[in-house]
C-alpha cells in the first residue's frame, strides 16, 4: 500500500514537471555541447554504456552523500523486495537524477537518443524488483539480475553499500562495489522507518539532516551534516523527531479493520492517474489542480489510516470540500465556497459525524 502510495505520487507530480527535465535537456544540448556525436549503432552501444555509468555514480552518491540520501533513502523502506519496490521514486529523486542525466547532452548525445534510452533504461530497473526469479549465475556477470539488485537491498552488514549498478554489473566490479547474493537477503534499511505515513516518509531524512546541522558546531561540521556520509548520522535523531511529529495515534493497542476502504481508495487514484495522464493536455488549470489536490490528499489519508491517525477524519472532510470547490467554480457558483464548509459544520454537530465514521469506517478494534 505504502509503496504503491509513493509511486502515484511521483507519477502525479512528473507530470507537471517532466517536460521541463526535456527541455532542459535540449537547452544544454543546443547551446553547451561538447561534441557532435552522430546517431548509429555503435552510438547507441556507447549511450547505453555511458547512461548506466552515469547511473552508477548518481546511485552511490544517493548512497554516500546526506543530501542526496534524503530523496533515495525512500526507495530504501521497504522491506518487501517485489515489483511494488520498484515504484518507490520521489519527485526529488527525479529532479537529482536529471541533474546528473544533464552529462550526456552536455557530452553531444542528441535529447531525443538521451530520452528514449532513459526510458528503456527505467523500465529495466522495474524488472530487477522481485524474488521470483531466483540466482542467474552466468548472466550475473554483465547484466543486473533480482538477485544482484535485491542485494543492493538489503541490510546485511556484508551486503550493505554494494550492487549500485542498474543494467550491468561491470562498473561495480570494476570500483570494487560488487557482492554476489550469498545467505538470503535481509531487505529494508540498517534502521528501518517505522511509520506508514505518506508525509513521514517523504520528508523525515531532510528534518534529519537539518536537525544535525543545527547541532552541528563549526563550519566543517556543519557543511558534513548536509553533505558528509549517511553512515555518520546521528540515530539519536530521528526517534527524537518522531515523538516531536509523530505523537498523534488515535490508538496504541487497538487494530483498525479498513482495509477494503484503503484498497478502494488506491484503486479510485490508479484510476484517476491513468484518465488524467491520458487527457493531461487537454484540461484546464482548475482541473489539474483538482485532480492534484484530490489525489494528494487521498495519499496522506491512506498512509495516515495506516499509521492509526487521529486527524484522518479532518482529512476526509478536506477531501469533500475539494470536490465540492471544484463543481462551484466549474458551475460559476464560487461565491458559494462558503456553504459547503457550512453545511458541514452542522452535520458534524447534528449526527455526531465523527463518532459515525470512527465505528463504521474504520471499525476499531480491542
Ligand atoms: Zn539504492
Ligand atoms: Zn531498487
Amino acid at each position: 500500500m505504502s509503496n504503491i502510495s509513493i509511486g502515484i505520487a511521483e507519477r502525479l507530480i512528473n507530470l507537471f514537471i517532466a517536460a521541463s527535465f526535456y527541455q532542459l535537456y535540449y537547452f544544454i544540448y543546443d547551446d553547451y555541447r561538447i561534441f557532435d556525436i552522430p546517431s548509429n549503432a555503435f552510438i547507441w552501444i556507447l549511450l547505453i554504456l555511458m547512461t548506466d555509468f552515469v547511473w552508477y555514480w548518481y546511485h552511490r552518491l544517493g548512497h554516500e552523500v546526506n543530501f542526496f540520501w534524503a530523496a533515495h533513502i525512500v526507495h530504501h523502506h521497504s522491506e518487501a523486495f517485489n515489483f511494488t519496490t520498484a515504484a518507490r521514486i520521489t519527485t526529488f529523486q527525479a529532479i537529482i537524477r536529471t541533474g546528473f542525466w544533464c552529462i550526456l547532452p552536455f557530452l553531444g548525445f542528441h535529447p531525443s537518443m538521451v530520452i528514449t534510452m532513459l526510458l528503456v533504461h527505467g523500465a529495466y530497473s522495474f524488472f530487477t524488483h522481485t524474488q521470483l526469479v531466483g540466482k542467474i549465475k552466468w548472466l550475473e556477470y554483465v547484466f543486473v539480475t533480482p538477485s544482484v539488485h535485491g542485494v543492493h537491498h538489503a541490510s546485511d552488514e556484508k551486503y550493505l553499500d554494494k550492487n549500485f549498478g542498474d543494467m550491468f554489473t561491470f562498473w561495480d566490479r570494476l570500483f570494487g562495489t560488487f557482492q554476489s547474493e550469498e545467505e538470503k537477503p535481509k531487505y529494508g534499511l540498517t534502521h528501518p522507518l517505522k511509520s506508514y505515513s505518506f508525509l513521514w516518509q517523504h520528508f523525515h531524512y531532510y528534518f534529519e539532516i537539518f536537525e544535525l546541522y543545527k547541532r552541528s558546531k563549526g563550519f566543517k561540521a556543519k557543511f558534513l551534516a548536509v553533505f558528509g556520509s549517511p553512515a555518520h548520522m546521528d540515530q539519536n535523531i530521528r526517534p527524537l523527531l518522531e515523538k516531536r511529529f509523530l505523537q498523534d495515534k488515535s490508538t496504541s493497542n487497538k487494530r483498525l479493520r479498513f482495509r477494503n476502504y484503503l484498497y478502494i481508495q488506491l484503486a479510485i487514484c490508479i484510476l484517476f492517474l491513468t484518465v488524467f495522464t491520458y487527457s493531461f493536455e487537454t484540461l484546464t488549470i482548475a482541473d489539474k489542480v483538482f485532480v492534484l489536490s484530490f489525489i494528494l490528499i487521498t495519499l496522506i489519508n491512506c498512509g495516515a489510516l495506516l499509521e492509526h491517525r487521529k486527524w484522518i477524519y479532518y482529512l476526509e472532510y478536506a477531501r469533500i470540500y475539494i470536490i465540492t470547490s471544484y463543481f462551484l467554480y466549474e458551475e460559476n457558483l464560487i461565491a458559494f465556497f462558503l456553504v459547503p464548509l457550512l453545511i458541514m459544520f452542522c452535520a458534524e454537530q447534528l449526527f455526531s459525524l465523527g463518532k459515525r465514521y470512527r465505528d463504521v469506517i474504520l471499525q476499531l478494534e480491542t
